[in-house]
């Protein structure tokens, strides 16, 4: 019998609707990717377990759809979060400024030891699909952008695609590296 222990992980999902907060969780879970997803109606709560070195994590994620029309009930969602993705749509400019906001939210008023995920998602938009490098003028937010919001925070920060699947364990498995053994 293995004897490898096993945290709980609440994470929470956070950023303007429409930049990928379900897809990038239906990657993790499910290794799938629906090209036009059904928006999430109120909350959904799914749990992944990933093994990172001797630990099991056990992700409790809540993706929290309605939030631009219920924002008042944010904190809900978030209070107990050890774990939070922020995320932005690079083509979005407007969902990159909410993602700033959220995080100043969660700076104010979540778990002072919070670690937030800043997630640049649809990178697959910015790339010609003949050649695979960026089309100029794709990208609406650039990475320096991104990073430097990032480093100001203390934030992790991955370029992602919930499409193509890059970068999207790396996420959690990032969230996973910094969870302390005795959570
Ligand atoms: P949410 O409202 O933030 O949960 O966003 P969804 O996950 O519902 O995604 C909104 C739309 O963007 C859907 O049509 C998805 O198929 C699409 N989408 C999500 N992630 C990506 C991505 O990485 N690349 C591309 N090209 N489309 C994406």
């Amino acid at each position: 019998m293995s004897h490898t222990k096993q945290t709980s992980v609440k994470l929470v999902l956070l950023g303007e609707a429409a930049v990928g907060k379900s897809s990038l969780v239906l990657r993790f879970v499910s290794n799938d990717f629906q090209e036009n997803k059904e928006p999430t109606i109120g909350a959904a709560f799914l749990t992944q377990r990933c093994t990172i070195g001797s630990k099991t994590i056990k992700f409790e994620i809540w993706d929290t759809a309605g939030q631009e029309r219920f924002a008042n009930l944010a904190p809900l969602y978030y209070r107990n979060a050890q774990a939070a993705l922020v995320v932005y749509d690079i083509t979005k400019p407007a969902s990159f400024i909410k993602a700033r906001r959220w995080v100043n939210e969660l700076r104010e008023n979540a778990n002072k030891n919070i670690i937030i995920a800043l997630v640049a998602n649809k990178y697959d938009l910015v790339l010609s699909e003949e050649s695979g490098e960026e089309v100029d003028g794709a990208r609406k937010v650039s990475i320096e952008e991104g990073q430097n919001l990032a480093d100001e925070e203390g934030l992790l920060f991955f370029e992602t695609s919930a499409k193509t699947s890059y970068n999207v364990n790396e996420v959690f498995m990032a969230i996973g590296e910094k969870i302390p053994d005795n959570a």
